[in-house]
């Protein structure tokens, strides 16, 4: 069994919960403690049978409550060495036994959860996305990204989920109100992926065993749920991955827990 959740997502805050039989864990924690608290809640979550927190990096959105879950639930808190560098001011003070370093390419067993790890082009220190594998299932985390490396594409094999990030749509970004340089940041090479290249990415990994497919971290100025999914979705009907049979597309919610799923 793989459950997942998406708690919020988007650049004001991101959080995923995963849990099979034996492990919960929760992936990046961009909330204030209080709302991650709030959120695992409302999903029926018990913060305190968390066994980890892991950090794809060290920006804002995905640590800002990371120190104070570590501390109020005594969770071990899982980053890659430049991420530690780069966060070690803003998580606050972390018990020595609760900093756990995380490969930047690798594997980790956190009870009957094998975590894999890979660097994604991200401007960040030390960045990664996540495989997590049970005995019959897999789920992938891809966000913060600005492209796909044949090495991302390796890794990203045998997938029941895929969460994806689609940031932005080219016309929002370039029509917006961004200035330019942050346009460019975001469609740089260590930015983010576009709506267009998420699809792209996703018609290169999905197989018959790809059932779900999460769109996350979607901008607020340059990018709209519906837009998001109209786009990837109408890339991939058109390459014949059809909604409902197929493969079934959703937008994780900003604000609020979405996109639930239990593999069994
Ligand atoms: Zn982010
Ligand atoms: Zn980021």
């Amino acid at each position: 069994m793989l459950e997942l959740c998406m708690l919020a997502s988007g650049s004001s805050g991101n959080a995923v919960y995963i849990a099979t039989e034996k492990t919960k864990i929760l992936v990046d924690a961009g909330l204030s403690g209080r709302r991650l608290t709030a959120a695992l809640a409302e999903i029926g979550a018990d913060p305190t049978t968390l066994q980890a927190l892991l950090i794809s990096h060290d920006h804002n959105d995905h640590i800002y409550g990371a120190g104070v879950m570590s501390r109020r639930y005594r969770l071990p808190l899982y980053a890659t060495e430049p991420t530690w560098k780069a966060a070690k001011n803003r998580l606050g003070k972390i018990a020595a036994e609760n900093c756990r370093r995380l490969p930047l390419s690798g594997r980790l067993v956190i009870g009957d959860l094998l975590v894999e790890t890979f660097p994604v082009p991200h401007d960040a220190a030390g960045p990664v996305g996540f495989v997590f594998r049970t005995e019959n299932h897999a789920a992938a985390l891809v966000t913060d990204l600005g492209y796909v490396t044949p090495y991302i594409l390796d890794r990203l094999q045998q997938l029941d989920c895929i969460i994806v990030e689609a940031n932005y749509d080219e016309e929002m970004l370039m029509n917006g109100p961004y200035p330019w340089p942050l346009k460019q940041r975001i469609k740089g090479n260590t930015g983010h992926l576009s709506n267009t290249l998420a699809a792209e990415m996703l018609l290169k990994i999905l197989t018959p065993k790809t059932k779900h497919v999460i769109l996350a971290h979607l901008s607020e100025h340059n990018n709209l749920p519906q837009l998001a999914y109209d786009t990837v979705y109408g890339l991939l009907a058109a390459s014949g991955h059809k909604q409902g049979k197929e493969v079934f597309v959703q937008v994780a919610k900003r604000h609020t827990p979405s996109c639930y799923l239990r593999l069994a």
